[in-house]
This record gives C-alpha cells, sequence and structure tokens, in this order.
C-alpha cells in the first residue's frame, strides 16, 4: 500500500496495486506539462486507487488530438494521474505524488531525441528515440522484478 498526497495535503490517496510499468518521458509535451525536464509515469489499474481524503478536479485537455483527462488536486493543482478513453481502466499516474519515493524507478526513458542536453542517464536503463509500444515497457518491469 502506497500512500501519496498533493502539495497542499488537502487530498490524499492510497494505491493498492503492483505498477504495470514506471518510465521517464522526455518528450516536449512532457516538459510543458511538468514544467521540468522530463515527466515521470507510471501506468497503473484505475481499481488500485483510493482517494482517502478529498475531491479530485478533472481537467479535459487535447494532446495530440486526444481528449485526456487531467485528475488534479482544485486547491494547489498538483497532478495526480492521467486517463483516455483509449485505454479504459488503467491510468498513467505521477509517482512523484507517493508520500515515499524511494520504492521504484523508471524502466526506461522516452524520446531522449529532445532530452535536454544536461541530462545525463546511466548505461542500464534502456533508452528510446521516440514511444515504444506499451507492451514493451510493461515487460521490461515485469522481467526486472524477476531479476
Ligand atoms: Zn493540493
Ligand atoms: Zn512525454
Amino acid at each position: 500500500m502506497y500512500p501519496g498526497s498533493c502539495e497542499c495535503k488537502s487530498i490524499q490517496y492510497k494505491f493498492t496495486g503492483e505498477p504495470l510499468t514506471c518510465y521517464a518521458c522526455h518528450c516536449t509535451d512532457c516538459q510543458t506539462s511538468s514544467g521540468s525536464a522530463f515527466g515521470l509515469s507510471m501506468i497503473i489499474n484505475k481499481s488500485d486507487i483510493e482517494i482517502i481524503k478529498g475531491k479530485i478536479a478533472i481537467t479535459i485537455i487535447n494532446v495530440n488530438d486526444t481528449k485526456v483527462q487531467k485528475h488534479h488536486c482544485p486547491q494547489c493543482g498538483t497532478p495526480f494521474w492521467f486517463s483516455a478513453d483509449e485505454y479504459p481502466g488503467i491510468v498513467a499516474l505521477k509517482p512523484g505524488t507517493f508520500d515515499d519515493t524511494s520504492w521504484f524507478s523508471p524502466v526506461a526513458h522516452l524520446w531522449v531525441r529532445s532530452a535536454q542536453p544536461w541530462v545525463i542517464f546511466d548505461s542500464f536503463t534502456p533508452q528510446y528515440e521516440k514511444q515504444p509500444e506499451i507492451s514493451e515497457l510493461i515487460e521490461l518491469w515485469a522481467s526486472r522484478k524477476n531479476v
């Protein structure tokens, strides 16, 4: 069980399952939406999220002609997870919102062709120039857990 919260603490949730995968994305959309150098995403089953405190707001945004639902704190704006009709039942959670962030690390770096030049990559985490199949990222996570 992994509890999480937003910056202002008015919303608290817990993740009761195990991730399907977790990756870092260096695409320009993720740089913009995170206001940072890359976005960190953890793909999980939506049914594994339980909201303990507060009410999450949903804003619909258009990303490359796909309607994406951004679930965030209405007070401080912290994004919790993103969902899309194309992927029913799963969400891309922002794992930086976990109270403890020490138990996971990304299995891959995506869109490294647009990564900031000062980002230093390790030699063992796979890198993709663009977007790999999500199934490939899920396999990477599963194979790492079995090591
Ligand atoms: Zn908040
Ligand atoms: Zn991205």
